[in-house]
């Protein structure tokens, strides 16, 4: 049966926004020693934008925006939004779709991007290891290390001949991000950021953080190998994520939390869920966690 410093714990965590599912979530809280988070949709907003765009010298524009919306138009990821908008607002505003575009087999891969034919010519959208880690990084290589040192993430475009065509997109911290952060490390425990992006711009987005430290170009089983390791090192762990990539990894951890405004997947598997998407919520909850086993106990 539950107790009533428990229940009253839970509702009075409600009322903030925090949504417990059990109350032994909320005691578990007490005895957390590191906490790790992904990056797009969880520290930033998720709404990122497109601020630049390089095409392949040749390629018909035209032929190579068509086929990067319809591609990007199949994906609910927020660079994929990002990237229809932008194709949307800046190329597309009377003409709709070429009808003569055949499009098969095409499908998404979680956390590398999609993959299509398109009038029997293969397409590739998505990070820089799914396109070919050497074909891409030898695409506006300058471009695409300073871009990424600022923190943005790029998203590659390939076709039979190579690539295509490079999209930078810049997203923003949540408000609440830098607070959160500080007030974890205030609370003695360690931080981590677990993303699918590459090492520079999770670097960078580090640096603007503050966390403690980043592993980058992890698939959904390495977030989860990832959370597997702290838990062996710190114990008591939460992962903190939005995605249906983070899924797994939130059923992982000993407390999964999820954003309220993120996926079905991450709040179905989730221990705890963020109604409001504030972070520094969860170390309100710490707090709250350690005066209610105080008198429990
Ligand atoms: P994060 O862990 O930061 O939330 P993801 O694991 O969702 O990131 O994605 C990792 C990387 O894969 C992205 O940075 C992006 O380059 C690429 N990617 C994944 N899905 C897509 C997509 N639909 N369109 C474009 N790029 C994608
Ligand atoms: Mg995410």
């Amino acid at each position: 049966s539950i107790m009533p410093a428990t229940l009253s714990a839970i509702s009075n965590g409600a009322r903030k926004g925090i949504l417990f599912k059990g109350g032994v979530h909320l005691e578990n809280l007490a005895a957390l020693k590191a906490i790790a988070f992904d990056k797009t949709g969880t520290l930033t907003k998720g709404k990122p934008s497109v601020t630049d765009l390089f095409i392949r010298p040749g390629l018909d524009k035209e032929v190579f925006l068509q086929s990067v919306y319809i591609i990007e138009k199949q994906s609910t990821h927020p660079l994929a939004e990002a990237v229809v908008h932008y194709v949307k607002d800046h190329n597309m505003k009377d003409r709709g779709i070429h009808s003569a575009l055949s499009v098969d087999s095409m499908h998404e891969i979680p956390g590398c991007g999609v993959e299509a034919k398109i009038n029997d010519i293969p397409w590739k959208v998505g990070k820089r290891s799914f396109i070919g880690d050497s074909l891409a990084g030898s695409f506006y290589g300058n471009e695409a290390n300073r871009l990424q040192e600022e923190g943005k993430t790029l998203v590659y475009v390939a076709d039979d001949k190579g690539v295509a065509g490079l999209f930078a997109v810049q997203d923003t911290l949540r408000e609440t991000t830098k607070e959160a952060v500080k007030s974890f490390k205030d609370q003695g425990l360690y931080t981590i950021m677990l993303t699918g992006d590459q090492a520079a711009t999770a670097a960078a987005v580090k640096e603007m953080t503050q966390i403690d430290t980043v592993v980058a170009g992890c698939l959904p089983e390495g977030k989860v190998m990832e959370i597997k390791k702290l838990k062996e090192k710190y114990h008591t762990i939460a992962m903190v994520g939005d995605g249906i990539n983070d899924a797994p990894a939130l059923a992982a951890a000993n407390i999964g939390v999820a954003m309220g405004g993120g996926t079905d997947a991450a709040i179905e598997t989730s221990d705890i869920v963020l109604m409001k998407n504030d972070l520094s919520k969860i170390a309100e909850a710490v707090r709250l966690s350690k005066r209610m086993n105080r008198i429990i106990k």
